[in-house]
């Protein structure tokens, strides 16, 4: 059996979610999970044999030790990477996250508080529910923009519950019936 990769979206305690690069591997018998902390990629290699249910478990149990690795990165000076976008492009970008997520509070009649973009791997969008500020990845610009949209809509819905629990998503799927293609193209 070939190895395997897919990405993994685990809920933090926190209410952020991480989004973990998981591989499949047939040559290996553990868990091997690392993250980046210049940019705050994880991945997490498991044997072929593991199901997704464990690999849920395992990142949830480890949940706790990303979030340290992701603050040092954060309280640790480094130097400013440059981005691997065009500037112009990021604009145009923003321009339409803006417009995009203007239409989708209109319709959810919820609303965040300011919506930014930015180049982060480990995530393809975040909400901070306590100040409804939501951030977009700019990994989104070369995505089929059903995928922008379904970020957009799911992190609104966390401004209704911060789990993804039913209620989560029975609101998601009220406003966004055809979430597992996005959620299938966003692997
Ligand atoms: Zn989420």
């Amino acid at each position: 059996m070939p190895s395997r990769s897919f990405t993994f979206e685990v809920l933090l305690p926190d209410g952020n979610s991480l989004l973990v690069l998981v591989q499949k591997k047939p040559e290996i018998k553990n868990f091997n999970l690392s993250v980046r902390p210049r940019d705050g990629r994880i991945r997490l290699s498991v044997p072929v044999s593991v199901g997704n249910d464990a690999i849920k478990h395992f990142l949830i149990s480890k949940a706790a030790w990303i979030e340290k690795r992701l603050t040092v990165s954060t309280n640790t000076v480094q130097p400013i990477k440059k981005s691997e976008y065009d500037k112009e492009v990021v604009s145009v970008f923003l321009s339409f996250v803006k417009e995009r997520t203007a239409y989708w509070e209109s319709v959810t009649n919820l609303a965040s508080s300011a919506i930014r973009v930015k180049n982060m791997t480990s995530r393809y969008g975040s909400c901070n529910v306590k100040t409804k500020k939501i951030t977009i990845s700019l990994i989104l610009i070369d995505k089929p923009p059903i995928c922008l949209d379904y970020v957009i809509v799911h992190e609104l819905t966390h401004l209704v519950t911060r789990f993804h629990d039913k209620t989560f998503y029975a609101h998601l799927e009220r406003f966004f019936p055809n979430r597992k293609e996005a959620e299938k193209m966003l692997r």
